[in-house]
């Protein structure tokens, strides 16, 4: 008999290959190291006997954010996860930009205290490893529906039935510190062996 495979899980390398300059060196991507880092993630996953989908196959995919979300909704995934990493607000001047650094986590208000809990775990366990500051595990309501989510692939996961919907932003690429630990493909698979650690004792 085949075994089962656990899962799905939905693997989201936010932005295109392009996206978000890192500011601390050129030639670096929010983008493409938020792909590689899902594609270190989903080898962590498979090895434990996940089945795991990409919202982009290829580094040079961009697909919209609804359709990224709802993957998670049509494939029946136990969990939706958007892998980023993070930029102050346009609010404080850029040569504060490099002061600004650590880890937080989104998830989805469509299951607040089942979501909570996991939330912190995967926070935790990036903060640990990228040894980082720990910006926290937040939530962010749509301005003009509260029961929806901000993010528009938390909002399209948990409207398409995947509730386990996490957006985590893994430091900040204007930060010296937090982007050269993203620009090295060593740190990225050290990361991708915590989260899955996570994942596996949830899931
Ligand atoms: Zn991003």
């Amino acid at each position: 008999m085949e075994n089962k495979k656990r899962g799905p899980v939905v693997l989201d390398p936010g932005h295109g290959q392009f996206g978000n300059p890192h500011t601390t060196k050129e030639g670096f991507y929010e983008g493409t190291q938020n792909f590689i880092l899902a594609s270190f993630l989903k080898k962590e996953l498979e090895a434990r006997g996940f089945e795991v989908l990409m919202t982009r196959n290829r580094v040079e995919d961009n697909p919209e954010l609804a359709e990224r979300g709802e993957l998670a909704g049509k494939n029946g995934a136990a969990l939706f996860l958007s892998i980023h990493s993070n930029a102050p607000s346009s609010s404080i001047g850029p040569e504060k930009y490099p002061l600004v650094r650590g880890v937080e986590t989104y998830y989805s208000v469509s299951d607040i205290e089942g979501n909570a809990p996991i939330a912190k775990a995967l926070n935790d366990a990036v903060v640990k490893t990228m040894n980082s500051t720990d910006r926290g595990i937040k939530t962010r309501r749509y301005p003009d529906n509260d029961s929806l989510d901000y993010y528009g692939v938390i909002r399209a996961s948990a409207g398409s039935g995947c509730k386990r919907a996490f957006l985590v932003e893994h430091g900040f690429h204007t930060n010296p510190e937090d982007s050269a630990f993203l620009q090295s493909e060593e740190c990225l698979a050290r990361l991708a062996a915590a989260e899955a650690e996570v994942i596996d004792r949830f899931f």
